[in-house]
């Protein structure tokens, strides 16, 4: 390769915003070119994306202007959606137009998991991004004001969230505290809404800390949460859930949080894959392809309990960091280094001054852990943007 190498980034969620920095940081003049795709022109911070889901928070402020996080002298930046991954001819194609590389790193995210139930992809709406969120907000308002209209249909003000993962749960606090100002609002009583959480495993948050997990549910239940555990969604339809015992919860408003799979264009371009994630090297390297990287949702590590590890903007971020070294390894012909996974801890919220958390070894509630979620988020932010990004996106501390 006696040219310029060319390193083409797609996606700027955490991880590849990460890998763009980091390059940006390291790289030398005339080393390598850098583009980084996306298919919008701002990176999201998905991790409080339940916030402006459930309407508590504003939208805008989980959102950042991907120019305003990099350098475009160093890192071009195209804002347009990939279609198609060609890996015999290396290239990508984008809606309207064709990008080559030398270099792929993969970072498009995760899509929802529906497990082929019926349903599901046509009626729920899932918590994935700004558009999605703004979606959900506006939708639970609608059918608010549709219940004035329409008192003989009560089911209107249910709402069901499929899935008692960290997603659900963070989404279920913030919710029971959206309801009252809803009620507000819309001069509802508050004894007709319902939120019911179904969640199919016989515990919400499967594999967390028991006693964190019954605090968590005391807390949201005070709050107004109804749990329906060990009771899987069977099918959704435009009037609500069918779920198992043959029961049918009528809802105006479905959420479903039941987990995630890769971006669908992994499997399109004939990459082997688990679940949609491709199943990655020490290196972080897709099998067979020692030129392309992929990380995040869209990746597949597993741990030395021969587990995968959860897909977290923590693990993303990690790895950004890991491909960006081993991008500058693989041109200046040094040595790559090997991915490890160093959990910092899980802390989910559970709506205004409530979390649960494990750091380090040390387990966290009420309102210790809601304030370090914040320590947490801001601290990405400060990661991604320095001090001016905490001032104008940060949490309050
Ligand atoms: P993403 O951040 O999803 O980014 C993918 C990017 O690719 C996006 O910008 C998207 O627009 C872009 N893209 C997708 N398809 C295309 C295409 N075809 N063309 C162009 N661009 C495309 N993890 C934690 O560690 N801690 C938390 O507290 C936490 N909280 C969460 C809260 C919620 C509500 C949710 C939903 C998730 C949370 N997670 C948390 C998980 C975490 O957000 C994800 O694991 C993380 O976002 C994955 O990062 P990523 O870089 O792989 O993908
Ligand atoms: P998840 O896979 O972690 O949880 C999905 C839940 O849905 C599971 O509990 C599962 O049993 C349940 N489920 C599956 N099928 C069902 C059915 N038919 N009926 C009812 N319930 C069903 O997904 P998630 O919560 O979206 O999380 C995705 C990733 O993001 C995870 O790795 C998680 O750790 C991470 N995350 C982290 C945080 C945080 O650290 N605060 C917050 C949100 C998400």
């Amino acid at each position: 390769m006696s040219r310029i190498p060319k390193i083409v980034i797609l996606g700027a969620g955490y991880g590849g915003v990460v890998t763009a920095l980091r390059l940006q940081k390291t790289l030398n003049y005339n080393e390598a070119d850098v583009t980084l795709v996306n298919k919008h022109d701002y990176h999201y911070i998905t991790t409080s994306l339940h916030i402006p889901a459930a309407g508590t928070g504003n939208p805008e402020d989980s959102r950042v202007n991907i120019t305003k996080l990099i350098d475009e002298f160093k890192i071009d930046f195209v804002k347009s959606t990939v279609t198609h991954i060609n890996l015999e001819d290396k290239k990508v194609t984008l809606e309207d137009g064709t990008l080559s590389y030398d270099y792929l790193v993969v970072g498009l995210g995760g899509e929802p998991e529906t497990f082929g139930i019926p349903g599901l992809k046509e009626h729920a709406m899932n918590i994935r991004s700004i558009n999605s969120v703004r979606h959900i907000r506006e939708h639970i308002e609608y059918q608010f004001a549709k219940y004035k209209r329409e008192p003989e249909h009560p089911e209107l003000l249910t709402i069901v969230v499929g899935g008692a993962g960290f997603t659900g749960i963070e989404f279920l606090g913030e919710l029971a505290d959206r309801v009252p100002e809803l009620c507000k609002e819309f001069d509802v009583d508050p004894g007709l809404v319902q939120i019911i959480n179904i969640e199919a495993a016989p515990t919400a948050l499967p594999g967390f800390d028991p006693e964190l997990v019954e605090y968590a549910m005391r807390v949201l239940g005070d709050k107004g949460v109804t749990f329906k555990i060990a009771t899987a969604i069977q099918e959704c339809t435009p009037e609500g859930v069918l779920i198992a015992g043959d029961e049918f919860i009528k809802a105006g408003t479905v959420i479903w949080t039941g987990g995630i799979r890769g971006n669908h264009l992994l499997d399109e371009a004939g990459f082997e894959t688990m679940r949609g994630r491709i199943k990655v090297d020490e290196f972080l390297r897709a099998p067979s392809y020692d030129n392309i990287f992929v990380l995040g949702d869209s990746s597949l590590v597993i741990s030395p309990e021969n587990r995968p590890y959860p897909p977290t903007a923590q693990i993303a971020c990690q790895q950004g960091v890991v491909v960006a070294q081993n991008l500058i390894g693989s041109i200046r012909g040094s040595e790559l280094k090997s991915f490890t996974f160093v959990n910092k801890g899980v802390v989910a919220s559970l709506g205004k001054g409530e979390a649960v958390g494990v750091v380090g070894t040390r387990k966290i509630k009420g309102n210790v852990a809601a304030l370090m979620k914040k320590v947490i988020d801001n601290r990405y932010l400060f990661i991604i943007g320095g001090v001016p990004l905490v001032i104008k996106k940060g949490k309050i501390i």
